[in-house]
């Protein structure tokens, strides 16, 4: 009898045994797909000659590059339509929410290109497929324009069938809890660096899209978040060796203002 037992104590834990490691080998198989880095040009790629920032040219440029990916912000103009630009003023000073389209879609960026709507910005975008637009909606000055924002967004990428080409950032959690309830396909991150990778999968995020210094800050987060599935997004990393310590600790995503430089690295 107790040889017996013993058998079967011992079967068992081969079993588990057995169990453990292939959760620990498709462990590790899914992290190394996981794990190669990609390249996001912030704002577009505009260190070069005639483009800038959040222009239809950056876009070109960074596919012309080899971006896996385009970084774009986003801005509700007074009258409700979407416009793309970083700052809430345009460069000749208008407030981007208290102006209206025809009006900020005048304004000359430094290229000499005028503000692109989000329209134009996608029917470029989806002829450079598949690289992927990451799209960043900013936040707006009231809880109302917020969720206008991420429904208008949402339905505009709708219409264009460009669901898959798409990813949503955000820094405020209205806007990016707004995104997963609206679009719950959607890869959606979040930036403002101040939930930890647990409490953004509770959330309902896809990943986490943090500064370097948060992140180098708490680096066990990286490891955290893709053990929870989520996927990690790092801005605005410019330096050689800050690079080169987020292609080493496995981000999937780099957010550069380089993307040149972090494409010939991703090579070696
Ligand atoms: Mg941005």
């Amino acid at each position: 009898m107790i040889v017996i037992k013993t058998i079967k104590n011992m079967t068992t834990m081969k079993t588990k045994l057995f169990m453990a490691a292939a959760l620990l080998l498709a462990g590790s198989q899914s992290a190394c797909a996981q794990h190669a880095t990609h390249a996001v040009a912030h704002r577009g790629y505009w260190k070069c000659e005639g483009s800038a920032e959040n222009s239809l040219t950056a876009l070109q440029k960074a596919y012309e590059a080899g971006c896996w990916g385009s970084e774009l912000d986003i801005w509700l103009t007074a009258d409700g339509r979407l416009v793309v630009n970083h700052d809430p003023h345009t460069l000749d000073g208008l407030e981007i929410e208290k102006t209206d389209f025809d009006k900020v879609t005048r304004s000359k960026l430094k290229n000499g290109e005028t503000v692109p709507s989000l329209e134009a910005y996608l029917d470029a975008g989806k002829k450079l497929a598949p690289m992927i637009l990451v799209l960043e909606l900013k936040t707006q000055s009231t809880p109302e324009r917020n969720a206008e924002l991420a429904r208008k967004v949402v339905d505009m990428v709708k219409a264009k069938d460009m669901e898959a080409q798409v990813e949503y950032i955000a820094f405020s959690n209205q806007v990016g809890t707004e995104l997963i309830r609206l679009a719950p396909e959607a890869q959606v991150a979040y930036l403002n660096g101040d939930k930890t990778p647990a409490e953004l999968k509770e959330l309902g995020y896809t990943g986490l899209d943090y500064a370097y210094k948060v992140l180098k800050a708490n680096p066990q987060w990286i490891d955290e978040a893709h053990l929870l599935g989520l996927t990690v997004n790092v801005w605005t990393v410019n330096k050689v060796e800050d690079l080169q310590y987020f292609i080493d600790h496995k981000a999937d995503y780099i957010t550069t203002n380089e993307p040149v430089l972090l494409l010939e690295m991703l090579k070696k």
